[in-house]
C-alpha cells in the first residue's frame, strides 16, 4: 500500500492469499517467517458461526440480525502476535462487561468464548491475527421479529491476517490528522462509548473528512470540545514528561491500558481526564493506539507538524516496549496451541 494512500474506512486490509504487510527492515515490527498448509480450508481466516467452524471466506450471517439491523451488539477485536495472543482475558471482561449493559445476555462463559476465538486461531494457522468476537441481539423466529424478548444473543467469531489502522511504516515513521471541522464524536449520553460498537458513522464521517484533506486519519472532539476518539483508536498525549489520554467520550481501550502500564512501569506519569482541544495542540507528543496497529506516532496536525515532526522519544520507547510485550511470557499473553 502506498505511503499516499489514505484509505476511507481507515484499516488496511490484506489482499487475498496475502498475511503480511511490508515492514520497515530492522524495525519493531516484524512478522513470523513460516508457511501456511494450504491442503487445509481454513488456513488464513476462519470464523465460527452459529456453532460451527468455517473457512473465513464463507462465513455468512442471516440479513435478520438486529447486529445487522439495529447495530444492536457489541464486539472486541483481540490479536495474535508471532503466535500469542495478547490480553484475550482483559478483551473478553471488556465484552461481557458491554453485553451486560446493553442486557444482551452472553449464551456462552468466557471460557468458552476464550477456547472459540483461540482455536479459530488454530485453524487459520495464522501466527498474525485480528481475532473478532462479537455478540448480537440476533434475530427471532419470525423473520424480522422486533418484540426484543423474542432474538436469540447471537455469537460470532473470527481469525483473520492481522489488519492495520495505520501502515505498519506509520508507526515507525508517523502518520498525519486532522480534527474534522463538520462532525463531532457521539456523546456518552446517546451511545455508550465504554460499549465497543459499529455505530461508526461519526467515525467514518471523520475519516472521509480526513481524506478529503489528504491525511490519514481524524482526532474527534465531543460536543463540549473536548478530545475524543479517533476511528478505532484511543488518543494519548505526551506533555511536559507526562501522559493524558481522554476519560469521557471514548472507548477505555486495551492497548491505551497497557500503554499506561508500561509507562507506569518506566517512572512516566499517565492519567486520564477532560482533555480540551487546546491540548492536542500544544501537546510534545500525539500518539494512536489501538490492538489494530500497536502505538503510533501522529506527527503532523491539522497540516502542521506536532513538536519537530518527528516521532517523540516518549512514543518511541512505548511503541519499542509494547511490541517487546508481545514475546515475553507474561499473564498477558498466551502461546496459540496450533
Ligand atoms: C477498538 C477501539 C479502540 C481501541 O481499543 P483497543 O482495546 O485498544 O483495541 C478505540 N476506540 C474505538 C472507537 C474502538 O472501537
Amino acid at each position: 500500500m502506498a505511503i499516499t494512500d489514505s484509505a476511507t474506512t481507515n484499516l488496511v486490509s490484506v489482499e487475498p492469499g496475502a498475511i503480511r504487510e511490508d515492514t520497515p527492515a530492522g524495525s519493531v515490527i516484524q512478522y513470523s517467517d513460516y508457511a501456511l498448509d494450504t491442503s487445509s480450508r481454513f488456513a488464513g481466516g476462519a470464523a465460527w458461526i452459529e456453532g460451527e467452524y468455517v473457512p473465513a471466506s464463507e462465513a455468512r450471517i442471516s440479513i435478520f440480525d438486529t447486529g445487522f439491523g439495529h447495530s444492536d451488539l457489541t464486539y472486541t477485536v483481540a490479536h495474535v502476535w508471532h503466535g500469542n495472543i495478547f490480553r484475550l482475558g482483559d478483551h473478553l471482561d471488556r465484552l461481557l462487561d458491554g453485553a451486560r449493559k446493553l442486557r444482551l445476555p452472553s449464551p456462552l462463559t468466557k471460557e468458552e468464548l476464550a477456547s472459540i476465538a483461540k482455536r479459530c486461531v488454530a485453524l487459520s494457522q495464522l501466527r498474525e491475527s485480528y481475532v473478532n468476537i462479537t455478540l448480537t441481539r440476533g434475530f427471532g423466529a419470525r423473520k424480522g421479529e422486533k418484540d426484543l424478548s423474542k432474538l436469540t444473543t447471537q455469537v460470532y467469531v473470527y481469525a483473520i491476517p492481522y489488519l492495520w489502522a495505520f501502515p505498519p511504516h506509520e508507526q515507525i515513521f508517523g502518520t498525519s490528522a486532522i480534527v474534522p471541522r463538520h462532525v463531532r464524536r457521539a456523546g456518552r449520553n446517546t451511545i455508550d462509548p465504554t460499549v465497543k460498537n459499529y455505530q461508526w458513522g461519526d467515525l467514518t464521517a471523520a475519516s472521509f473528512e480526513a481524506k478529503d484533506r489528504g491525511v490519514r486519519t481524524a482526532i474527534l472532539l465531543d460536543a463540549d470540545g473536548c478530545v475524543a476518539e479517533g476511528p478505532g483508536f484511543n488518543v494519548v498525549i505526551v506533555k511536559d514528561g507526562r501522559l493524558v489520554s481522554p476519560s469521557r467520550n471514548a472507548l477505555p481501550g486495551i492497548t491505551r491500558r497497557t500503554v499506561f502500564e508500561i509507562a507506569k512501569a518506566m517512572g512516566i506519569d499517565a492519567d486520564l481526564r477532560d482533555v480540551t482541544s487546546q491540548e492536542l495542540y500544544d501537546a510534545d507528543e500525539l500518539i494512536a493506539v489501538t490492538t489494530a496497529g500497536g502505538v503510533t506516532p501522529i506527527t503532523s496536525l491539522d497540516g502542521a507538524p506536532v513538536a519537530d515532526g518527528t516521532p517523540g522519544s516518549v512514543t518511541v520507547a512505548l511503541r519499542d516496549r509494547f511490541w517487546a510485550l508481545m514475546d515475553e511470557p507474561s499473564p498477558l499473553v498466551e502461546a496459540i496451541d496450533y
